[in-house]
């Protein structure tokens, strides 16, 4: 392999006079709604920001640990003999790297930090050496299967590792302007074109992430290569081209064209990021079937085959949507990466103006990032479930990708790096303009930059949300006439108003119908929201079989549980039986509690359907409910999102 250098040739730039830092910033106007980027919208207190801040001092870290511990870096030195190592972990090993550079380069937009520089400077120049002349890098290939070198793209993974570069290279050029390994990126890009493009040989990937990133590379260079390399992609898709073997079409999601393929099926991840790439297809094109399609995908993932967790996939076999309404609690497969798939695409419907509606894919982010995506790591920033059950039977066995408690990291390790990279762009899915409002769509204490089109100033968000209701908005500096500050209104409490204090009056507003009490955005003015979090008992359509007669403890966008750990010596999880009628209590320090009987009946898997109420004479307590994110991270043991109810 012959190594080539870094070019330090300045990468030309779509015109980037915004200069925002964001993971989809569409250019055409198929847009609805313009992003803000980390820059723009600094989280400034309460759980996102303090994530964000344990995400920079203790995941990031870690994950670079990581990467060399489990020999992810010594995969791409041993070809170019600067390790004697045997290849190490899955094919797609490299992507892992690439995941951890994006991560860090948003924490570099962020905050502008130069802590991880010197690590960059090591890896890109690894990278760069590792780079054949042609472009091509791709560490399993080179080093172990030069042979297969774009002759088993179902397997393989070339294209998904190569997107996964090109997002880290235009994140780290967003975040600051260093443009490397995106220079890097662009030569494996070009040579994939060069051989897949339009006209030329047909190819997808098996595993679909290259779309959406080769629009984002046309967005950020304005190179329009890459945009028909992504359309074509997204057109050759259920044209049968991969040869699919046992797993079947439907899990490569090649099993129908894309406008055909209206049910969200297969592998979870790959639907979600293949969902993500034709959005931002339609993004840059505006071919209204597309959006038509993904309106479909849409319904299918969310209306149907959603847990209430915000997470997907109920089949651990294929790790793989199931069909309508199957969604087992404790054998839910529900992978992190599913959930950041799907928050990336839903935030490209969002701009897209898909059908479902702003709030509704705000609101489906918000359950995502405060339920399945904060379970999905411990409170230390360092260990990490890969997929996230709603319930944990006392003798769960713990699996591979389905341990019984978090681990520091996996053989398989696409979750840690994909939860680093998210939780630190979190601020570009707070907010949104449109050509006369501010649009505040994530209720997160946060500063926002009014972009210059709207005016000069800066609208801060005040709030505990969502431990606290109350949620103030104020502003400092000019707007330009007729801009309005649009807040989103939570379905749950959609009576909440939104109250305006300013010199020149007050004002009042509820939710229009499309979910957002909107009023005018005036220097100097004072806005509140107050929502109503009262805890609530929510229930599964009766289709859901596997919780039908349950009940889950909902408070605000929070998704609660009940633990082992906080039950008495001798009361087991699986023995609560809920009983509604107490309603949920609300302790001082906000703590959830619920009433339960404790059921204790003759130990007879099956009885008669005469059989006494299982609750009758049973003795009963108080049980805490608590965040569903914030389990197993005492002791392992029982968990269960829901609860029995006796009849
Ligand atoms: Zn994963």
């Amino acid at each position: 392999m012959t190594a080539s250098t870094t070019s330090s040739t300045a990468v030309s730039r779509v015109d980037d006079a915004r200069d925002v830092a964001a993971p989809a910033l569409p250019s055409a106007a198929h847009a609805v709604h313009t992003p803000l980027g980390v820059r723009e919208v600094r989280l400034t207190d309460g759980p996102l920001a303090s994530w964000q801040s344990l995400n920079a001092s203790a995941t990031l870290p870690h994950c670079i640990e990581q990467i060399e511990e489990w020999g992810i870096l010594d995969n791409l030195r041993r070809v170019i003999g600067e390790s004697g190592a045997e290849f190490r972990g899955f094919w797609f090993a490299d992507s892992d790297l690439y995941k951890v550079i994006e991560a860090v380069a948003w924490e570099i937009a962020r905050t502008g930090t130069t802590e991880f520089d010197a690590w960059l400077d090591d890896v890109i120049g690894l990278v760069a050496r590792v780079q054949e002349p042609s472009g091509y890098v791709h560490s399993w290939i080179q080093g172990v299967h030069p042979e297969l070198k774009f002759v088993q793209l179902e397997l393989t993974h070339e294209m998904y590792v190569l997107g996964h570069m090109i997002q880290a290279a235009v994140a780290l050029d967003r975040a600051n302007g260093r443009d490397d390994l995106l220079v890097l990126a662009r030569r494996f890009a070009d040579l994939l074109d060069r051989r897949f493009g339009p006209g030329r040989e047909q190819g997808i990937c098996g595993h679909p992430e290259i779309e959406t990133a080769l629009v984002e590379l046309y967005r950020h260079t304005g190179e329009e290569r890459y945009l028909a390399l992504a359309a074509h992609m997204v057109e050759l898709r259920g044209q049968g081209l991969l040869k699919v073997g046992g797993l079947g079409a439907r899990y490569f999601q090649d099993h129908a064209p894309v406008r055909e393929a209206r049910d969200a099926v297969g592998h979870a991840v790959r639907q979600l990021y293949l969902n993500a790439g034709v959005t931002d297809v339609y993004l840059e094109q505006g071919d209204a079937t597309l959006l038509a399609a993904m309106d479909a995908q849409w319904s299918s993932a969310h209306e149907r085959k959603m847990y209430l967790s915000g997470a997907f996939g109920s089949r651990h076999r294929d790790e793989a949507f199931g069909d309508d309404y199957e969604l087992p609690s404790e054998r839910a497969y529900a992978e992190t990466c599913a959930t950041i798939a799907d928050i990336h695409w839903t935030w490209r419907m969002l701009l897209a103006g898909g059908a479902a509606g702003a709030a509704t894919y705000a609101e489906t982010i918000e359950r995502e990032i405060h339920n399945a995506l904060a379970a999905s790591i411990d409170g230390g920033g360092t260990r990490f479930f890969y997929s996230n059950p709603l319930q944990q039977r006392p003798d769960r066995y713990s699996e591979e990708n389905a341990p019984r408690e978090r681990t520091p990291w996996y053989v398989c390790a696409c979750c840690p790096p994909n939860i680093g990279r998210t939780v630190a762009q979190l601020g570009a899915y707070v907010a949104s303009t449109t050509a006369d409002a501010l649009w505040l769509h994530q209720l997160a204490a946060a500063e926002i930059d009014l972009p210059a089109d709207l005016g000069e100033a800066v609208v801060r968000v005040t709030t505990a949300y969502p431990a606290d209701g109350r949620v103030e908005v104020s502003v400092h500096g000019h707007v330009r006439d007729g801009v309005r500050l649009a807040v989103r209104v939570p379905s749950w409490s959609p009576d909440a108003e939104l109250t305006s204090r300013a010199d020149g009056g007050s004002g009042a507003a509820r939710a229009d119908a499309d979910g957002y009490a909107r009023l005018p955005l005036v220097d100097g003015a004072r806005y509140t929201l107050s929502l109503d979090l009262t805890p609530r008992l929510t229930r599964a359509h009766h289709r859901v079989d596997a919780v039908r007669g349950c009940l889950a403890v909902e408070r605000g966008p929070v998704v609660h549980c009940v633990e082992q750990a906080d039950l008495p010596d001798g009361v087991a999880v699986d023995d609560l039986v809920l009983l509604p009628a107490q309603g949920v209590g609300v302790a001082d320090d906000g703590t959830l509690t619920v009433r339960c009987a404790v059921v204790d009946r003759p130990d007879t898997l099956y009885s008669g359907a005469g059989a006494p109420v299982a609750t009758e004479g049973s003795p009963s307590l108080d049980v805490a409910a608590i965040p569903f994110a914030t389990w197993g991270n005492r002791s392992p043991g029982a968990m269960r999102v829901w609860l029995p109810v006796d009849r």
